[in-house]
């Protein structure tokens, strides 16, 4: 039998009409066949409800507890889409991260998967249930439930196809599949039939949220392909693969923006070897990611360091900063979070030169300062003042014809 899993996220399960919905869409599925293992979210608000009410109990919340909270958005739902299967007729059993054998490591609120396992589920799978596993969350070595970061439940979906060796794995989701531009900013961008991993990977960890950059990574390293595709309609999605046609052909595929992100500024430090590798292993210490990193040396034999960081990992960065400061010859640390990050991509970009100088004009001509840059081989970065974000990544996917067809 066709063994499939299926990942429907926050919206498509947003309430109980649309948990009755999925519940159907399964049961047809289910009777067309299929070995069926679905993967459910939180309904879309609950997760960003729960940590509005842990912080307003606790400025900055123990992040064992805030695991152990967020982890109920998911179980609410798992038992829900399994009564309403039940109410269907359909024999389903819901599990927890935990129950599903999903181990992690023991980094609460953003823990990796160290192993999975697949038994108790293959067995029911087998035995004719239709299988309910809690997105988002796992278990670590001391029994304590961890969450994978958000928007998490795609590597559970993932990681589970790899896990079971499911035939398909699919990611429903409230748009039709991975587009050009997140369609809710840019109105004219375009459907993507395919998307070869490192590209969308790039996309993901860019700020296009559609796909949890960590899933993609999983997905990639596992050669697990994925459909996104909407739950709300029965067009084909989006494949997600390792090679795709157009590959070369195309040399931006598509805009991301990131406005989850703040920019630290480490001013006036001693300009001399060690003040950068202390700077960053002190962040890296306290799990904290680093993104774009620039250094100004300055008169006098003092320099600036500034990089970027996911907002939420701000107030924890200035912490584990706070210490080090002193060690490496004084200076100071300022937080600016009033900025976006937007990032062009496509693997085409390799071979091709000019996409920098053309996205810089695009924005100097509607008088957008760029305050950052970094580049890769398939991705240019900026940052730009947060008020201007949308428009510019407007003004990139029409620089670069994003929304004319034919790939
Ligand atoms: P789910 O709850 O199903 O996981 P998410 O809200 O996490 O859904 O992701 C879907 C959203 O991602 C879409 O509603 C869309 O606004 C946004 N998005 C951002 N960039 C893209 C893109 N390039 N293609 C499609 N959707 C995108
Ligand atoms: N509920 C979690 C979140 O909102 C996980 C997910 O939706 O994938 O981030
Ligand atoms: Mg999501």
């Amino acid at each position: 039998m066709p063994r499939i899993v299926q990942k429907f996220g926050g919206t498509s399960v947003g309430d109980v009409e649309r948990i009755k919905k999925v519940a159907e869409r399964i049961r047809s599925v289910r009777d067309q066949g299929n070995e069926l293992v679905v993967v459910v979210s939180a309904r879309a608000g609950v997760t960003n409800e729960l940590i509005a009410r842990a912080k307003a109990v606790c400025a900055v919340p123990s992040e064992r507890e805030l695991d152990m909270l967020l982890a109920v958005g998911e179980q609410e739902t798992i038992a829900l889409v399994a009564m309403a299967l039940h109410g269907l007729g359909v024999d389903a059993v819901s599990y927890t991260g935990a129950q599903a054998g999903i181990f992690t490591d023991k980094v609460h609120t953003k823990a990796k998967i160290s192993a999975i396992n697949a038994k108790p589920i293959d067995l029911d799978l087998k035995a004719g249930k239709v299988v309910i596993v809690a997105g988002f969350q796992g278990i670590n070595e001391f029994g304590h439930i961890t969450t994978l970061g958000r928007g998490g439940s795609d590597l559970t979906a993932i990681a589970l196809a790899a896990a079971l060796k499911a035939d398909k794995c699919e990611i429903y989701t409230d748009v039709d599949g991975v587009y050009t531009a997140d369609p809710r900013v840019v109105p004219n961008a375009r459907k993507l039939n395919e998307i070869s991993y490192d590209e969308m990977l790039e996309l993901a960890s860019s700020g296009s949220k559609v796909m949890q950059s960590r899933s993609v990574e999983f997905a990639k390293k596992y050669n697990v392909i994925f459909e996104v595709r909407s739950s709300f309609n029965y067009n084909p999605g989006t494949i997600v693969k390792e090679e795709v046609s157009y590959m070369e052909k195309v040399v931006v595929r598509g805009v991301a923006v990131d406005k989850d992100q703040a920019k630290l500024i480490v001013s006036n430090i001693l300009d001399k070897p060690g003040s950068a590798a202390r700077v960053f292993r002190a962040l890296a210490d306290a799990n904290v990611m680093v993104d774009m990193i620039v250094q100004n040396v300055g008169r006098h034999g003092v320099a600036n360091l500034t990089f970027t960081v996911p907002q939420g990992d701000s107030h924890r960065a200035l912490k584990a900063l706070e210490p080090v400061l002193d060690e490496i010859g004084g200076g100071q640390v300022a937080i600016h979070d009033h900025i976006a990050k937007l990032s062009v991509v496509g693997v085409g970009m390799r071979s091709h030169s000019g996409v920098a100088a053309t996205l810089f004009q695009a924005l100097a001509e509607a008088g957008i300062n760029i305050e950052l840059i970094s580049t890769s081989e398939i991705k240019i970065s900026i940052v730009i003042d947060l008020d201007r974000a949308d428009e510019a990544a407007r003004m990139a996917h029409q620089v670069f014809n994003l929304d004319q067809p034919g790939i």
